[in-house]
């Protein structure tokens, strides 16, 4: 009998991660059922408020005799009592089980908490018309997460390893040797990526928060991801580590829609025309993008930085494809950018003063008239139109590793640009 396990909520910023949680289980459970597969570490809609981090959860699924599954369960569930941060107000955990070969109507609820927003009504009504399990914790919220996660089609997928730490280390800063990890990534990039940040020189693979993660090394490659994780020299005990599947990096959250169409919590790709001019406030990029079904603001915000001077070269006019979330930001729908591809740029016309038609020398604005500074000729002031080269190119620019959605696919990677040229393809 198949058995699909399906776990989040666990966690808050004061500890816990539902990896840790569902590594630990994956082992304990491999004793008395067969595994089908690794772990599955499923990121959803990455625009909720609920998240602590990431919207991550975690799925397993073993082979298991049908005498074992009520231990499976009560272990499963005892973790979850033991484990859950349950102090915080936000830890809702949730548990799903589901017996047998996963129907239609789960993977297209995946898709919808991978995408828009769902209710805790929404995932309890597919739970009980597919005949899954649930158990709630507190509000129980993690019930969405864990049933998303079980009826996720992985069909596009990469690898994350990540490595816990002793329990006795949790909350103090990690220990990892910095430069085993740029030769590390040296040796695997790009099959490894997001090791380190080459301009910064800073260690990615690193969190900073009170969790048990040691480090996350992610990849599309597994025998990679695991020898760049052997290359690396730790300075604390490694209390043990899992390699997950993982849907992260497929850019699987972003569909193409119509502008008119998004609301808040929404991940898409939009084609439009670039309404006015950008501005700025704080520290944050805006723009306006609009097509035939409306008009939505646009912010590139200060976190993805350097990126922020690609928006700015955007001209009124410019027809682009953008891929991002959309969140309510200062009461007004935003669409926080990720990604754009410049599809039509329009002419950008520079007025320039004429040269002195008597001397050739360099003329000065005065008022209504331009005079030479050489030799004094006086002339109406007529500027000449002259067109610049645009410094934006026909490619896909992206925000840099440190502000880039879990979702969200590096273009370094094959398939990269994909969902930005179907977007192309189907928003014509
Ligand atoms: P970590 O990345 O460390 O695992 P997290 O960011 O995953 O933490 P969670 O603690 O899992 O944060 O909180 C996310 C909550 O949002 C869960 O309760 C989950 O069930 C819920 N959720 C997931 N997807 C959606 C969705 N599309 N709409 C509404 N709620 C969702």
């Amino acid at each position: 009998m198949l058995l699909h396990i399906g776990i989040d909520d666990t966690d808050s910023p004061n500890g816990m991660c539902t990896t840790y949680l569902g590594a630990l289980l994956y082992r304990e459970l491999s004793r008395i059922a067969e595994p089908v597969d690794l772990p599955r570490l499923i990121r959803l809609n990455p625009n909720v408020p609920y998240k602590t981090r990431g919207n991550g959860a975690v799925a397993m699924t073993f082979e298991a005799d049908e005498e074992v599954i009520p231990e499976i369960k009560n272990t499963v569930l005892f973790y979850v009592n033991q484990l859950a941060d349950f102090t915080h107000e936000n830890t809702n955990p949730g548990v799903v089980f589901f017996e047998g070969e996963i129907p239609e109507e789960l993977r297209e609820f995946s898709l919808k908490a991978l995408r828009e927003h769902v209710t805790i009504e929404e995932a309890e009504k597919v739970a009980r018309t597919v005949g899954a399990e649930f158990f709630k914790f507190k509000l129980g919220r993690g019930i969405i997460g864990s049933l998303g996660a079980i009826g996720y089609p992985l069909k596009r997928f990469t690898y994350e390893l990540l490595a816990y730490r002793e329990r006795e280390n949790w909350g103090t800063p990690r220990r990892v040797d910095e430069e085993s990890v740029f030769l590390a990534d040296k040796w695997s990039y790009p099959f490894t990526y997001d090791n380190v940040d080459p301009y910064k020189r800073t260690v990615l693979i690193t969190p900073h928060g009170k969790d048990p993660v040691l480090v996350g090394i992610r990849g599309i490659d597994r025998g990679k991801v695991l020898q760049t994780f052997e290359m690396i020299k730790f300075e604390e005990p490694v209390a043990f580590y899992q390699l997950y599947k993982t849907n992260q990096n497929t850019d699987d959250h972003l569909t193409p829609k119509k502008i008119g169409e998004l609301k808040t919590y929404d991940s898409a790709v939009v084609r439009g025309r670039v309404a006015r001019p950008y501005w700025e406030r704080g520290r944050h990029v805006f723009f306006e993008l609009e097509d035939e079904t409306g008009k939505i603001r646009v912010a590139a915000f200060e976190p993805t930085k350097k990126f922020r001077n690609w928006v700015r070269k955007l001209l009124p006019g410019d027809e682009i494809i953008a891929a991002g979330g959309v969140k309510e930001h200062e009461g007004i729908l935003t669409l926080n950018l990720e990604k754009f591809y410049p599809v039509k740029l329009v002419p950008q016309i520079e007025y320039r003063k004429p040269k002195c038609p008597k001397c050739g020398g360099t003329m000065k604005s005065k008022g209504d008239y331009l005079k030479c500074k050489r030799c004094g000729y006086k002339m109406p002031k007529k500027l000449i139109p002259v067109e610049v080269p645009r410094e934006l190119e026909r490619k896909i620019y992206e925000v840099p590793p440190d502000a880039r959605k879990h979702l969200s696919r590096p273009l370094v990677l094959p398939g990269g640009e994909e969902r930005i040229l179907e977007a192309l393809e189907v928003l014509k």
